[in-house]
């Protein structure tokens, strides 16, 4: 086994510490890397404080990882000592399904094996994640980072990228669509990057009247405050698709309303408690509302190499370690501009 550092939540209602724990010893399909930077996602703090119901402590979470590769098994052929490679949410599925084998690892029918918090098929017990010295994952979940982008701005388009790359490209968003996306968080600020870049007109839904030039700065033309009421008034059945990435219970039938006729509503965020929609803001203009769970290997991959060809990365604030039970703290204040990285030398 590998003796590795990391930080972990040791309960439900515990601040994050100081965890040491073992990694598998490095199989035939493993890669084992050191990690330079992880990213800090909502979900994070959803898991470490067990939002989602399913948590099991000590809980290492990040899944927004980048570094470079220190062994590779013998039957490795994608990756050389060296490399910089990165993980998101996924280390493991079965491999087998349709759903595998069209890269929709996302939605395998067996069981997808999540980064921290799941079973560890492999080894026994439990996945832990980014927010380590150093990790092992079969190779077919490891992903290749050009150097042409700072490092630190990568890491974060492993989850927060992917999970709104993902669904702008399966809906096909591009020019002529009016989209907005609903929160300037980590999702929020790539789903703008993204939808810019496509080609879409672009505007902003927040409550923080202060992010106003940085959405615009992002690629957003316009930025409603979605606080005050003559400003949405006004956008009533404006947009063709809304990116709703939000952290917590919020009124979705609002921004339902926003939508024009056949508008869908694509919900990333995941509160951690049902929201009540009426039926009447479905049905008035054919509206739909549907979801997206992160993304595949190889869409992830693609959205990595879109990423270096159009100069695209995460707006960062590089934090040490031990800042991380402060930096929950800020999120839960949408400050954060617009995603924390831990600089993992400061372990
Ligand atoms: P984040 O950085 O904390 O951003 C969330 C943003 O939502 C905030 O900055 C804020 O933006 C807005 N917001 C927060 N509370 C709100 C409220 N009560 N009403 C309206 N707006 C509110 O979070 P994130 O890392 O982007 O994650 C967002 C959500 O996506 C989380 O629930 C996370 O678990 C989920 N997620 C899902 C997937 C997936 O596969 N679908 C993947 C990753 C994350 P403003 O200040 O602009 O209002
Ligand atoms: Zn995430
Ligand atoms: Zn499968």
């Amino acid at each position: 086994m590998i003796a590795t550092k990391g930080y972990a939540a040791p309960t439900a209602t515990e601040t994050l510490s100081a965890f040491d724990f073992e990694r598998r010893e490095v199989g035939p399909h493993d890669v084992r890397f050191e990690i330079l930077y992880c990213g800090v996602c909502h979900s994070d703090i959803h898991q470490a404080r067990n939002e989602w119901g399913n948590t099991i402590y000590p809980v290492v979470p990040g899944h927004e990882i980048v570094g470079r590769v220190t062994e590779v098994g013998a039957h490795v052929s994608k990756f050389s000592m060296g490399d910089l490679v990165a993980v998101g949410c996924l280390v493991g599925s079965c491999r087998e399904c349709d759903n595998c084998k069209k890269g929709l690892e996302q939605y395998c029918r067996v069981e997808s094996v999540y980064t921290y918090n799941s079973e560890d098929k492999i080894s026994g017990g439990v996945t832990y994640g980014g927010y380590s010295n150093q990790i092992v994952v079969d190779e077919n979940y490891v992903l290749k980072v050009s150097d042409k982008l700072p490092l630190a701005g990568v890491a974060p388009l492993l989850c927060a990228g992917i999970t709104t790359y993902s669904p702008l490209r399966h809906w096909k968003v591009g020019k002529r669509h009016r989209v907005a996306v609903v929160g300037l968080g980590g999702l929020g600020h790539m789903a703008v990057k993204f939808a810019a870049s496509f080609g879409a007109e672009v505007t902003m839904l927040s409550r923080s009247a202060e992010k106003e030039e940085d959405a615009k700065k992002l690629g957003a033309s316009h930025f409603v405050l979605t606080k005050d009421p003559e400003q949405v008034k006004k956008i009533n059945k404006s947009f063709d698709f809304i990116v709703n990435t939000v952290s917590a219970p919020h009124d979705y039938n609002m921004y339902l309303n926003m939508l024009d006729t056949d508008g869908l509503m694509i919900c990333v965020g995941a509160p951690p408690t049902p929201m009540q929609i009426m039926g009447f803001g479905l049905l008035g203009e054919r509206r739909s509302i549907a979801g997206s769970g992160i993304g595949g290997i190889p869409e992830t991959q693609e959205m990595l190499d879109y990423c270096a060809e159009h100069n695209i990365t995460s707006e960062v604030e590089i934090i040490p370690m031990d800042y991380i039970n402060d930096a929950y703290e800020r999120m839960l204040k949408s400050d954060v501009k617009y995603r924390f990285v831990i600089d993992m030398a400061t372990l």
